[in-house]
């Protein structure tokens, strides 16, 4: 019998069918780079498929990891998705022991994977001009979780929290685990990675999902201390916890990583495009981002959300989420898309005022 808490878990409905635009969820518009698919239909070509995943292909992954992020392959552990990073982190440090902390709005996995692992959550509000927390708050609601969770940048806000705050909250709080979700790191520019050999309750997270284009291949990983990495991996039973393909993918993405440089560029000129047209059209109230996506606020009863799926257009619709009804989330798309976009917003606001 499934545990009664759990019969009306949430699930998180994507739009269905092939939009105009495709901005709903947080992934990059370009598909991988011609170099690339050649290398990896080449590498995919001599793989023991029959066989277990050995682990010096991981080892492999994890050195590619080192000269990435400037860290020992002994303080990386991989894993199939950040997703699966935060499932095994509130297992190993909040099951039986504390609560599950993290902001709101953030990224609703670790409200979900806590709920599923029987962990209760606490949250604390972000204030509703920029985001930012207050510290009195959260020194308040820190007392009594096992783990924190922190998107920096955060998702779907898109800023970066004070690093002066967020090293006296670690600092205060030597029984919680803090994780910071770099997801989106790639186009904020800045990590806390080197921090986590100073602060002992201190990891991070990262994937391939975002700037490195693969979220249908399942592949992030954690940076800790070398104890505690040891620890997520006997958990999640490497090697066999993620793909061979994915990790033959990982290793010529890391290879490549040049490539993704002008991905991040392009991005991030779009970003500022979009930017400058939000900051001048009247009914939208935007907010600055580091990562990939904008947030943003139309007049109360004025969601645009189903009116732009209506027109092709797909954004993450905030309608239903508790104090944010008026918002959206649109994750860049390339410059046609996000042409539509602004054109279409045009429209629909014209329209009505006209
Ligand atoms: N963390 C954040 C903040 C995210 O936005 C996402 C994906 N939307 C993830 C983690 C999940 O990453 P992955 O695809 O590697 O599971």
């Amino acid at each position: 019998m499934i545990r009664e808490e759990l019969r009306d878990l949430k699930d998180f409905p994507v739009y269905p069918g092939t939009p105009n635009a495709k901005m709903d969820q947080n992934e990059t518009p370009y598909p991988l780079p011609a170099a690339i698919l050649e290398a990896l239909r080449e590498r995919v070509s001599s793989m023991p498929f029959h066989r277990y995943l050995r682990p010096e292909r991981i080892m492999e992954l994890k050195r590619a990891l080192s000269g990435y992020s400037g860290m020992s392959p002994e303080s990386i552990a991989v894993g199939a998705g950040a997703d699966a990073m935060i499932q095994t982190l509130i297992a190993l440090f909040a099951i039986g022991r504390g609560d599950v902390f993290h902001f709101h709005p953030s990224y609703p996995l670790y409200s979900l994977f806590a709920q599923v692992l029987g962990v209760p959550v606490k949250t604390l509000s972000l204030e509703k001009e920029d985001f930012d927390f207050d510290l009195d708050k959260a020194h308040e609601i820190l007392e009594g979780c096992a783990v924190a969770f922190i998107a920096n940048p955060n998702n779907p806000t898109g800023n970066l929290f004070r690093t002066d705050k967020l090293k006296e909250l670690i600092e205060s709080h030597p029984r919680c685990q803090f994780v910071l979700d770099e997801a989106y790191f790639e186009y904020a520019g800045e990590t806390w990675a080197g921090e986590v050999n100073r602060h002992e309750n201190l990891c991070v997270i990262r994937t391939f999902s975002k700037l490195f284009s693969i979220p249908s291949l399942r592949l992030g990983y954690l940076i800790g201390r070398p104890d505690m990495v040891s620890v997520v991996e006997k958990a999640q039973f490497v090697p066999y916890n993620v793909s061979g393909f994915s990790v033959e993918a990982g290793l010529i993405l890391l290879e490549e990583r040049p490539l993704f440089q002008e991905i991040r560029e392009k991005v991030i000129r779009e970003r500022s495009i979009m930017e400058s047209f939000l900051y001048k059209f009247s009914p939208v109230v935007s907010y600055p981002s580091y990562g990939n996506f904008l947030f943003m606020r139309f007049p109360p009863g004025e969601n645009p959300a189903e009116a732009l799926f209506k027109e092709g257009v797909y954004v993450r619709d905030y309608g239903g989420v508790p104090g944010y009804e008026d918002f959206i989330r649109i994750t860049l798309g390339g410059p046609e898309e996000n042409l539509l976009f602004r054109e279409t917003l045009q429209k629909l606001f014209n329209h009505k005022e006209g």
